[in-house]
Order: C-alpha cells, then structure tokens, then sequence
C-alpha cells in the first residue's frame, strides 16, 4: 500500500505515516449501487430524522475533538489550534442545518391568478463531492451538512494526502445513526471521477478545488448535463484605504495570510494600500512578521505551521522564483526554512507588474503580493484586473466609503474591517474564475435540489 497515491505523510518531517489501497472499479460500483438504493429511502424519511441525525455528528465531532484534531495536524501539517477551530466550526455547521434545514425546505407558495402554486423542494438523488485538504473536515461538513438534510446521498472523493480524515468522518456518520450508503467515502484518484460523473446514477457533482480540476469537472457534468457547483481558488484583495486603523489592518493581513500556513482559498493574497500609508503599514505587517514562531504545528506556542505537504512548498518556491525573475522585489522571506519539514519563511513580494504570473496567479502559501496605488478607484481597478472573483477585504474608519468600495469590488464576498471570514449562516463562493454556487447559509440547501412546481386549480 506504500506506494498508493492515497496516504498520509506528515508535513512537519515529511515522514511516510500510512497509506490506503485505492479502491477497485467493483468496491467503487458497490458503493455508487449503494448510495442508489440508500437515496429511495432516505429522501421518504421526515427531515426530523435527518436533523436529528445531523444533529449526533455535531455531537460526536465535538466528543472526538481530540482525536480529530489530531488528525487534521497529522495529515496536512495546520495548527492544532486551528485544527480544533475547524472541528468546532463543522459541529455548529451540522447544528445550523439540523436547527434550519425544515424551514429552508419547507414548500413556498407562489402567487399566481392561476389557482394556487407552490414550490417543492425536492432531492435529486447521489451527489459526488470531491474535496480539497486545505480544511479536511469543513470541506467535507459545508457539502455534506445542506445536501444530506435536503435528503440527497453523496459519495466523497477527498483529496489524496488526507485519508484519514476521510475514513474517520465516514466512522462517524456511521456512528451517528446515519444508514448505511448515505454517506460514503472513495478512495480513487481524481482520473476515475469522469466515469463517475457519466454514471447515470450520479446525478450532480460539487467540488472545492483548482482551476484545472473545476474546468475538467465542469466539463464532464457538461458532457452529461448534471448540474455541478465549484468553489475555485481565488487571489484575494485586502484594500486598505488611507483612513484605516492601520494597526487593526497589518494584525488582520498578517494572520489572515498566515493562517493554515496560507493556503486558504480566501486569504488576503493582494494586499493594496494608498501609498500615503502604504510605508507605514508596510513596516507593521514587518514587525508582526518578526514576531512569528515558525515549528512544529502540534505545539499550542506555534504561529506558522509547514505547508501541506514537500510539493506544495516547492509550487510555491517556484512561483516565488518565477516572479523574482519577472522583475517583482522580495521585501521580505522567500526562503526555505532550513529544516526537515515543508516549512518556508513568510514573504512579501512587490513591484509586481500587469502580464506577469504572480499578478495573476494564486499563490497558496505565506505570501503577501504588496501593492501601492495612488487613490481609492486605483485600488479598486486593481482589485478587479484578477480572472477571480472569490473574497475580498476593506478596511476604513469610515463605514460608508467602504461599503461603497465593496459593491464595486466583482467577487462573491467582501467582508469591512476583516479578513474574509467563513460562519455556517453566511453564503460562501464565488464569481468568475473562482466558480459558481454558494456553500453555507440558506442558499447551500437550494444548490441540489428540485425546486419542482406543484399548481393546483
Ligand atoms: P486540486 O488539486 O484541484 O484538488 C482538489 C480535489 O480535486 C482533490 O480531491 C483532488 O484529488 C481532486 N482533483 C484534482 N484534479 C482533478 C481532476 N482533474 N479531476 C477530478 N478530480 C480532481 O486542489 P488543491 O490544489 O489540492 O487545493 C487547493 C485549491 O483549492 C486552491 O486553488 C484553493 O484556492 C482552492 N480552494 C477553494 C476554496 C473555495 O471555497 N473556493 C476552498 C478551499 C480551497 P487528488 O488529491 O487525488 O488529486
């Protein structure tokens, strides 16, 4: 099993931990048999059932706390702390669907001079969801909570590197009560997903993941007209005008960027300051730098844990390279850090010009792109000039400038005064490049379901 593409690798030592057999093609077609058979019973049984369900993962996450947290560090190298705000966060997720998911799914009567018309909220059978590791258990929770209490089924792919989160989220919805084919973990790589999509049993397919694996998704569901929702990378801007909390700003940037060493998909990547305080503020976010502990992630002292994984670095350390050649300035870090582990120093890159690959690739790693900019249109033209459209920040002292700000900033979230945050209530995704659909909130719960017409004369 060594040689499995499906395995756990420590980050902080690089060192092999465990390794999963990839699934056959029978196993996998059991499973998606299953999920079938389970989805005819499961989309009959009342949506009390299935809160309460729900409700027992919250319950058992949060008793397992430890073992979970554990996990997450092990696998992908995060901080314990923030390993534990992850478990924490995905039981209040479930709660939040098991507390809303009747009313959100309850039918909505239309008006109509033609007798009377409702909507139906219907389920529409086995869902695939295929998952990054950046947040193995949130990532599993956002698509797992709203479609399961809609009375969808689902098969997850997560990602490679972290099976154990997988195995151990699938143990606990097993544990919950939940029957057997609702929930089903698949240990296959991403090149058996496009057989998948085309099966006619599978019939619609969310991820959170790349640009290339979104296209290549998208494009299969397409093939066989099946509805999918991506949640892409994004690049970020973190505006701060030149009335801001300066202080407030450079705390938020720093531990907005170096949080889960980085790579999160909404962290502040572009970070543009009015050049009047931009030297300041600069100088703050250096001093906070200095501040960091760099070790191992599963001591509560440490600050910046290693990236994911020895690959992942080295991406990074070559997109950190490419833009030092394409006429970008190191203002700070852009090393290695000189251990065993997939540790790097947090960075700052700027002079980045237009037509370059850092001004407008993500980088997924504690790397600050810095931009100046003359005035306030200056930042927000940039903020724009990017093919994604995820989050965004803006900080000001004055409320209504920047909400103004934010309406003119083309991306799904823009949060005043904070970096771009995540609460089981509040819609998350994107626009443009960084995809489509919405995760969270009310409107998760509608992504996969039938909104079928019932009219009655
Ligand atoms: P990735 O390579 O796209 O992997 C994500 C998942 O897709 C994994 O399970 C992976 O499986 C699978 N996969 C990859 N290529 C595939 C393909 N061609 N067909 C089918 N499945 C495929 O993403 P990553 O680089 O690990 O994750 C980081 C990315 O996710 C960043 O761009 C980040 O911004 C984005 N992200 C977005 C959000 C959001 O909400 N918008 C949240 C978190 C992360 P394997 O592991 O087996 O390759």
């Amino acid at each position: 099993a060594k040689t499995s593409p499906i395995k756990t690798v420590n980050p902080f030592n690089n060192e092999f931990v465990k390794a999963f057999d990839v699934m056959s093609d029978e196993q996998v077609e059991s499973k998606v048999a299953l999920a079938d058979a389970a989805f005819q019973t499961w989309k009959k049984t009342p949506k009390k059932e299935r809160a309460r369900l729900l409700h027992r993962v919250a319950q058992l996450m949060r008793f397992r706390k430890p073992q979970l947290e554990v996990l997450a560090t092990l696998e992908m190298g995060k901080l314990l702390t923030e390993s534990r705000a992850e478990v924490e966060l995905c039981a209040a997720i479930f709660d939040y669907y098991a507390d809303n998911g009747e009313k959100f799914l309850a039918d909505r009567p239309l008006q109509t001079p033609q007798g009377s018309a409702f909507l139906s909220y219907e389920p529409i059978g086995v869902l695939l969801s295929i998952q990054p590791w950046n947040f193995p258990f949130y990532q599993i929770t956002r698509s797992a909570a709203p479609h399961l209490m809609a009375g969808n089924t689902m098969l997850l792919k997560h990602a490679s590197n972290v099976p154990q989160c997988a195995q151990i989220m699938e143990d606990i919805f097993i544990e919950a009560g939940f029957p057997v084919g609702i929930y089903q973990n698949l240990f296959i790589p991403g090149s058996k997903i496009d057989v998948l999509i085309a099966d006619k049993r599978i019939k619609a397919v969310t991820l959170t993941g790349s640009e290339p694996a979104g296209s290549s998704i998208a494009a299969a569901a397409g093939k066989y007209i099946k509805k999918s929702a991506l949640e892409l990378g994004g690049s970020d801007a973190f505006i701060v005008l030149d009335d801001a909390d300066l202080e407030k700003a450079a705390e938020a940037a720093v531990r907005g960027r170096m949080w889960n060493a980085g790579q999160v998909c909404v962290s502040p990547k572009r970070v543009i300051v009015e050049e009047s305080i931009a030297d300041l503020f600069l100088e703050k976010v250096k001093v906070k730098f200095a501040a960091l502990k760099v070790g191992d992630p599963m001591d509560e002292q440490t600050d910046l844990a290693p990236l994911s994984s020895e690959k992942a670095v080295e991406d990074v350390m070559k997109q950190i390279q490419k833009a030092l050649e394409q006429g970008a300035t190191l203002i700070a870090g852009g090393h290695r850090i000189d251990c065993p582990g997939a540790f790097m120093e947090p960075t700052i890159l700027s002079n980045i010009q237009p037509g370059t690959a850092a001004y407008q690739d993500e980088i997924f790693g504690p790397v600050f792109m810095f931009y100046k900019v003359k005035d306030e249109q200056a930042a927000i033209d940039l903020a724009n000039d990017s093919d994604f459209g995820l989050g965004g920040s803006v900080f000001s002292s004055d409320d209504e400038r920047a909400v103004n700000v934010a309406r003119q900033i083309d991306t799904g979230m823009v949060y005043i005064n904070h970096v771009t945050g995540i609460a089981p209530e509040l819609p998350f995704g994107g626009t443009k490049n960084s995809g489509y659909g919405r995760e969270q909130s009310p409107a998760a719960i509608y992504e996969f379901v039938n909104a079928k017409l019932i009219r009655v004369t």
